[in-house]
C-alpha cells in the first residue's frame, strides 16, 4: 500500500510502497477515505515533543485525523464490523485499564498517540491498524462523509472535549479563543455553539474573517494590537470568562491567562514547541489575586462522540466547517511546509490515498 514515511525531521515525507498492517485479534484494519493534516503532524516532522517521549522516529507513518471504512476485524472485536464507517479519536487507549474502564481513555495509563509512535502505525496511508478496536473505533451517523467527519480524529473532538467537557461555560459568558488554527477555529464555532460570546485572537486576518464565519462575535488581530489581553478585555466589557490557548506558545498561553477576569478559566489545548519544551512561566500572583484555574485539556474519549453526534444532526454544529480544502496524500509535505509560515487556513484533508 501507499504511505507518506518520514525519513528524517523535516525533510519531505517519502511516498513509498509499504506493507499493508495485519490485523490483530483485538484490532481493525481501516481502509482510508480522509485525514486532515494537523499542527501536531507539523510538531512530530519537526521533531518535537522529545520532552513528552512521543517524537516520531524515521519509518514513521503519520497522521492522526482519519476516517474510513473497517475492512478486516480481529477475533475478539465484537463492537463493530467489515463495512462500518469509523473516525478514530488520536488518543488510542488500550480499552483496559481505570482510565479506560471509568471513560477517560483520553488519559489511558497505556495511552498511545496515533501516527506518533511504532506501534500505531499513523493516516497518511491507504490502511492503518487500529489495536483495540471494540474501544478505540468511533462509528459515523449515516449520511456524514469521510472528508466532513476528518477532525474528529483530532481537532474538532478536542475543541469540543475542551469547552464542554473542561470548561464551565455559561449562556453568555466571554471565551477569548488565542491562536485560529484548525483547533482554535473548531473552538470558535464549537464555542459560539454552546452560547458563548467568542473573541478570536490571531495573527493574521484571513483566519480571522474565517473565524468570524464560523460565529465569533469580535476579532482581535494580535500583531496590530498593543497589548492582546487588554484588547480582549474591552472588546468583553471587563474580561473573558474562560479563554483558550489553541496554539501552545508562551505568547498565547500567557495572552489568554491575562485576557481572564476573576474566576476565570484558562484552557490549555496546544502542546508547546522546541522553543517551550513544556515549560511556560505563567502570571501566578494574578492566578492567585483572581483566583484563576489552570485546566489542561487532552482529546476526547471516544465514548462521548454521541454528544457532537446530536449537536451535528440537529444542526448546531458542523465538523465540515473547518475543512478548508482537499489534497491528495502526495501532498503532505507541502502542507507541513505551508504550517511552518502558518499559511493554512482551516483543516486540509487528504481524500486521495491511491
Ligand atoms: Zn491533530
Ligand atoms: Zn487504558
Amino acid at each position: 500500500m501507499r504511505a507518506a514515511v518520514l525519513k528524517e525531521h523535516g525533510e519531505p515525507l517519502e511516498i513509498e510502497d509499504v506493507d499493508a498492517p495485519q490485523v490483530t485479534p483485538d484490532g481493525a484494519v481501516i481502509e482510508l477515505e480522509a485525514c486532515g493534516i494537523c499542527r501536531s503532524d507539523w510538531h512530530g516532522w519537526q521533531g518535537d515533543w522529545d520532552w513528552l517521549g512521543i517524537q516520531p522516529q524515521s519509518g514513521q507513518i503519520l497522521g492522526h485525523e482519519p476516517a474510513g471504512h473497517v475492512v478486516e476485524v480481529g477475533e475478539n472485536v465484537t463492537e463493530v464490523q467489515e463495512g462500518d464507517h469509523v473516525a478514530v479519536p488520536f488518543n488510542i487507549g488500550d480499552g483496559t485499564c481505570h482510565e479506560c474502564r471509568t471513560g477517560h481513555s483520553n488519559t489511558c495509563e497505556n495511552v498511545m498517540p496515533l501516527g506518533f509512535v511504532e506501534q500505531v502505525q499513523g493516516a497518511f496511508a491507504e490502511q492503518m491498524h487500529v489495536p483495540a478496536a471494540n474501544h478505540n473505533l468511533v462509528k459515523l451517523p449515516d449520511g456524514v462523509s469521510s472528508t466532513d467527519m476528518a477532525g474528529l480524529g483530532c481537532r474538532f473532538m478536542t475543541a469540543f472535549h475542551g469547552l464542554a467537557h473542561r470548561a464551565d461555560i455559561g449562556a453568555g459568558d466571554w471565551l477569548a479563543v488565542h491562536g485560529c488554527g484548525g483547533v482554535g477555529l473548531s473552538a470558535v464555532h464549537i464555542g459560539n455553539a454552546l452560547g458563548a460570546n467568542v473573541i478570536a485572537v490571531d495573527l493574521m486576518d484571513d483566519k480571522l474573517d474565517k473565524a468570524k464565519e464560523l460565529g465569533a462575535s469580535e476579532v482581535v488581530n494580535a500583531g496590530e494590537a498593543e497589548d492582546v489581553p487588554e484588547a480582549v478585555k474591552d472588546l468583553a466589557g471587563g474580561a473573558a470568562n474562560v479563554s483558550v490557548d489553541a496554539l501552545g506558545i508562551a505568547t498565547t498561553c500567557q495572552n489568554s491567562i491575562l485576557s481572564l477576569g476573576n474566576r476565570g478559566q484558562h484552557i490549555q489545548i496546544g502542546l508547546t514547541t522546541q522553543d517551550e519544551q513544556g515549560m511556560v512561566s505563567v502570571p501566578t500572583d494574578a492566578m492567585v489575586m483572581q483566583e484563576i484555574e489552570f485546566i489542561g485539556s487532552l482529546g476526547m474519549p471516544p465514548t462521548r462522540y454521541d454528544e457532537i453526534f446530536r449537536m451535528v444532526q440537529t444542526g448546531k454544529i458542523d465538523p465540515s466547517a473547518v475543512v478548508s480544502e482537499t489534497v491528495e496524500l502526495d501532498d503532505v509535505t507541502s502542507r507541513l511546509e505551508s504550517m511552518t509560515d502558518f499559511e493554512t487556513v482551516g483543516i486540509p484533508v487528504i481524500d486521495k490515498f491511491d
